[in-house]
């Protein structure tokens, strides 16, 4: 298992313009330097106290990216130095994000979760509530919504989670024709990742794929 091998392989294998983000969650700072070494620079995290140390320990022109379910009051541990919040999924977050953005005289890049999987426990808002929330962000002057977030199904019926995915992007489509800099489409994992990018996906989250399977 060759940490720098497995990232240029999944390059190789996607077009340019799809964004990597490698998912470092439960993996060392010397796992993550293996790639970062070799030039890659976005990984992601979905744990608040995870990122603020490894934030602290590696170098700071890494981006990082909060793939997870964020808890408004952990926003201001990592607002001055935040890539992409992936999975916004409230009005209530978006003012925090936007009061800490504030605070540090910064604007911070969001994307919004939409819920397309049909299980319970994936977070994200319905599709009926998307509108409410861009209009709302209109008026927050420190954020920056750039576009949409997904996680499909946890199935291996790759027709499902191709319908899941192609839903997302006919969403985001629309959306665009009202909010034309919309330009992030983050859906694709490491075992869809493909079906994904077929479907208009331009930033994959790949975890396991890159590092190896997590043990937690
Ligand atoms: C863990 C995680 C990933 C990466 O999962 P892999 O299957 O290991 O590629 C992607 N997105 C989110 C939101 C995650 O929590």
């Amino acid at each position: 298992m060759n940490i720098a091998n497995n990232l240029s392989h999944i390059k190789k294998s996607i077009p340019n313009h799809v964004q990597i983000i490698a998912v470092s969650k439960t993996k060392t700072k010397d796992q993550i330097l293996k790639i970062y070494n070799a030039g890659h620079r976005d990984f992601g995290e979905n744990k608040i106290q995870e990122m603020r140390i490894k934030y602290d320990e590696l170098p700071k022109d890494i981006k990082w990216h909060m793939i997870g379910h964020v808890q408004t009051n952990k926003v201001k541990y990592i607002a001055r130095f935040i890539s992409l919040i992936h999975a916004v999924d409230s009005i209530k977050l978006l003012k925090e994000i936007n009061k800490q953005a504030i605070k540090n005289n910064i604007n911070i890049r969001c994307l919004i979760q939409i819920k397309i999987a049909k299980e319970e426990s994936k977070n994200g808002i319905s599709k009926d509530k998307l509108n409410d929330l861009m209009c709302f962000s209109n008026n927050l002057k420190n954020i920056n919504i750039v576009g949409l977030m997904g996680m499909a199904t946890y199935t291996s019926n790759k027709d499902i989670i191709n319908s899941e995915f192609k839903e997302l992007s006919i969403l985001f489509n629309n959306l665009k024709t009202s909010y034309p800099k919309l330009s992030v489409l983050s859906i694709g994992m490491s075992d869809d990742y493909l079906i994904a990018i077929k479907n208009g996906s331009n930033m994959i989250r790949v975890g396991s794929k890159i590092f190896g399977e997590r043990k937690s």
